[in-house]
């Protein structure tokens, strides 16, 4: 099932983008944010070099609904202005 062109470790996106989709990938993106290290920038939530699969997984799910990175950065702080801290 894996595209042409994709590297084999990407994870997969959904075949059609749903609400629950866009939910899902504004809160990986807001969860795997980036932070900042001497070695360079490493993901908050697992430590990988940013961005991340997931954090990857979020913007091209974000990309294939159509929204533009300005449209993904005001989602992302509006989920982490509402979200619950736990
Ligand atoms: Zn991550």
């Amino acid at each position: 099932m894996s595209q042409v062109g994709e590297p084999l470790d990407e994870l997969p996106l959904p075949p059609y983008v749903t609400a629950e989709d866009v939910d899902f990938a504004v809160r990986a993106i807001a969860v795997h944010a980036p932070e900042q290290w001497p070695t360079g920038p490493l993901c908050r939530n697992d430590h990988a070099p940013h961005p991340c699969r997931l954090h990857r997984w979020g913007q091209r799910v974000l990309a294939q609904r159509g929204l533009t990175a300005t449209e993904i950065t005001a989602l992302v702080a509006h989920y982490r202005a509402t979200a619950v801290r736990r």
